[in-house]
């Protein structure tokens, strides 16, 4: 792509609605645009990123069986009413009616109609265990949208749903989401911290955030170092490993405010690998048995021929929160750097070049032709602007590697430069073998 071409409305103006970083680069560079309070239009280099994240979250879900489907974001108050919860969810529900005046809702979850689909169908244990997400917009009416994609009144959201016969089956299904959300971040370049979570006026014990480390986050969070020395590849994707896992992860000291205790923080982790921060809520992840189930009438057949409400958990990721989570999480010095997984373009070109001497923009031409070729995702900087303007333009965008076509190159070869690190005058074939793995 040229960036000429390219429709990245990017401003020069610090935007003074905007408080933190992630929300300054966003509207900065063109990604999204507000369209009413909490409200945004995704423009094509901020859906770029949401879709790469997105695809992300999916390879993980189906690696661990898990099947997409997509339920409708509107959804009938008949199902909410069956669950008890239309009248509980409150003003952040937004409600509507249709022309017949039938009460209807732009769903903030889909707990109830996962239910409802699952019990017109499955009625025997036999079928069990199930695992089934969507990625699909969510509306929450917040009280107080703030700081851009973070929190929205209208959000992207990856919500799986398990069922299973009994709690102890439950169980490996939750601890095989715990792993996928631990490999999905990992993949995101994302340090998260799964950490125990009020299960609320449901009970249980098993409900977790996963929270990764910025300043600008919501969430007061005491943790234990330690826990970033944990290898996922030492776990089997099997019941007894995963609960392993699961086990070597919650044991070490780490909670949101909530539940933090000062004593037992100071007792259980070394001074030195205390960590006191905000963080980030990116996931959560939620055992709650028959909550829904058993008002919902969502029965199967055990081995015995016994009814029983079936036994649920939801897990949600915010995958639209994750791009400017992403940016809190990975922004420094002033300069944006996307991990490579997620980047808008996997390279940018940078010739220097005038109107009267087009030498430098020729080269690049050429460089970019045979990349593309390779399937490489490279944009080009094709704007007659003087260099030290391109490089702050590119330090906001941050694409994580540059080729910079000017003085510095001879033939062949050009500088390059992985973005926070020194350049170095490569062949093109060694550039292509750096950006290829
Ligand atoms: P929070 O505590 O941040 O309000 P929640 O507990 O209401 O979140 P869940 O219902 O667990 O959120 O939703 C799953 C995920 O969806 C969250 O972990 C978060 O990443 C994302 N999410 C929730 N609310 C919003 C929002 N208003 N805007 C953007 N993302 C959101
Ligand atoms: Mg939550």
């Amino acid at each position: 792509m040229y960036l000429s071409k390219l429709f990245i409305p990017i401003t020069k103006d610090l935007p003074a609605e905007a408080k933190i970083k992630s929300h300054q680069l966003m509207l900065r560079t063109g990604m999204i645009k507000q369209s009413s309070a909490g409200i945004y239009s995704w423009l094509p280099l901020g859906f770029k990123v949401m879709k790469k994240i997105e695809q992300i979250v999916r390879e993980e879900q189906n690696s661990i069986g898990a099947q997409e489907m997509l339920m409708p974001t509107i959804q009938s108050s008949e199902i909410w009413k069956e669950s008890g919860r239309y009248d509980d969810y409150g003003e952040e529900m937004l409600r509507i009616k249709d022309r017949q005046g039938r009460e209807i809702l732009y769903g903030p979850t889909n707990e109830e109609l996962i239910t409802d689909v699952f019990r017109s169908s499955v009625k025997s244990y036999k079928s069990l265990p199930q695992l089934l997400y969507h990625i699909q917009w969510k509306f929450r009416d917040e009280i107080r949208p703030r700081f851009g994609v973070m929190r929205c009144k209208e959000f992207y959201m990856k919500d799986a749903y398990s069922f299973d016969v009994s709690d102890e089956e439950a169980k490996k299904s939750y601890n095989k989401m715990f792993f996928s959300y631990l490999k999905t971040f990992n993949r995101l370049g994302l340090k998260a911290i799964p950490m125990a979570a009020d299960t609320g006026p449901i009970g249980g014990d098993l409900s977790h955030e996963f929270i990764i480390l910025a300043e600008t986050g919501e969430s007061q969070i005491y943790a234990d170092k330690k826990i970033f020395e944990i290898d996922l590849n030492k776990y089997e994707f099997e019941d007894s490993s995963l609960g392993q896992m699961r086990k070597d992860f919650t044991d070490i000291y780490a909670v949101t405010d909530e539940k933090y205790n000062e004593k037992k923080f100071n007792e259980s982790v070394d001074k030195k690998d205390q960590i006191k921060t905000k963080g980030i809520e990116v996931g959560h992840i939620f055992y709650f048995g028959d909550k829904y189930s058993k008002p919902m009438s969502c029965t199967i057949d055990d081995k015995s021929g016994k009814k029983i409400s079936v036994k649920m958990g939801s897990y949600g990721i915010g995958v639209s929160r994750l791009v400017g989570a992403i940016i809190e999480a990975k922004y420094n010095n002033n300069v944006m750097k996307w991990p490579k997984s997620v980047s808008p373009f996997d390279v940018v070109i940078i010739p220097s070049f005038n109107k009267n001497n087009k030498e430098n923009l020729i080269k690049a031409e050429k460089v970019y032709h045979d990349l593309k070729k390779q399937n490489i995702d490279v944009l080009l900087d094709d704007l007659d602007e003087n260099m030290s303007n391109k490089f702050k333009k590119h330090d906001l965008i941050g694409i994580p590697y540059q080729i910079i076509i000017g003085s510095k190159s001879e033939g062949d070869r050009f500088e390059f430069k992985e973005l926070n690190s020194e350049s170095a005058i490569l062949s093109l074939e060694d550039i292509k073998s750096k950006l290829k793995n």
